[in-house]
């Protein structure tokens, strides 16, 4: 789990010294806190205006690898973001843009102008978090800006369609990565990502393998993760799934194809058993077992 931002938190430090004290605290107890085995990245600092070029090193040298999705601070203009973003990278820290219309009080309109001045490694929630950007400006941004393509749940649907369409008729279905942009006013999804997947491959009609991996090695690919992909020296972290129990569709790929989610039968991190069969999805109709 990547953290987009510990903008919620009540009372949140806006002051500089407090907003980073925070994300190395953030970074620090996800690092030693792993419900279930989930690893969760924390630490993304909303950055603020007045930050210096010393702070991001400072936070990059403390453990400190994402910003939080910027825009959701004080930083709204596309010239000071530019800078932000500038050094974030120049010291390892990955960065991620608010796009779209405010999602909270406070945060404010990114249109595609800022996006594109900006220049931050994500496009975060292309499709709005809520309020999209109208549909040229969506098209617009992947046409424009290389950076990664973030498809959210609490986004706008439609807007969410058309963004994964336009990546494809660019040739560049690699750009585009899923995010649930949870928490929001909607919720906290259980299963976020596992109905994105069901939803751009049905409405979307795309092959649900290649909507896995969306969510799986291009994720892994853009956020620079050690998982996501099975292979020799990657982290051992996997579900197995199969077809939902009574699910319409021949197997479990048809199925997702159809809009269905799949049902989990376990999940291994760092390869070890952290869960047998799921009680959120619908259940698998054949469940692995552990044969010693
Ligand atoms: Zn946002």
């Amino acid at each position: 789990m990547i953290s987009a931002g510990e903008v919620h938190l009540p009372g949140r430090p806006k002051d500089i010294v407090g907003l980073k004290a925070l994300a190395i605290a953030s970074q620090r107890w996800y690092d030693n806190f792993r419900p279930s085995g989930v690893k969760v990245l924390a630490g993304a600092p909303v950055i603020e205006e007045g930050m210096v070029k010393e702070d991001f090193k400072t936070l990059s040298e403390a453990g400190v690898k994402l910003l939080g999705e910027v825009g959701l601070g004080s930083v709204k203009a596309g010239d000071t973001a530019k800078e932000m973003v500038a050094w974030a990278r120049e010291y390892g820290m990955q960065s991620t843009i608010h796009t779209g219309g405010p999602s909270i009080p406070g945060s404010g309109l990114i249109d595609k102008d800022v996006v594109l001045e900006a220049d931050a490694d994500i496009i975060g929630h292309i499709n709005g978090g809520h309020t999209a950007l109208p549909d040229d400006q969506i098209i617009c941004l992947c046409e424009q800006c290389a950076r990664g393509i973030e498809i959210v749940h609490n986004g706008n649907e439609r807007s969410a369609l058309l963004a994964m369409r336009t990546a494809f008729e660019l040739g560049q279905p690699e750009r585009v990565i899923l995010g649930t942009d949870a928490p929001a006013g909607s919720g906290v999804q259980p299963l976020g990502i596992l109905r994105m997947i069901a939803m751009l491959s049905s409405l979307g009609d795309v092959p649900p393998e290649i909507a896995w991996c969306f969510a799986t090695g291009n994720t892994a690919r853009m956020r620079e993760l050690d998982c996501g992909i099975l292979e020799v020296g990657k982290s051992a972290d996997m579900i197995i799934v199969d077809q939902a129990q009574h699910a319409p569709g021949k197997d479990m790929l048809e199925s997702i194809h159809q809009g269905n989610l799949p049902g989990v039968g376990m999940t291994i991190i760092d390869g070890i058993v952290r869960s047998d069969r799921s009680r959120n999805t619908p259940p698998a109709t054949r469940l692995p077992e552990i044969v010693v």
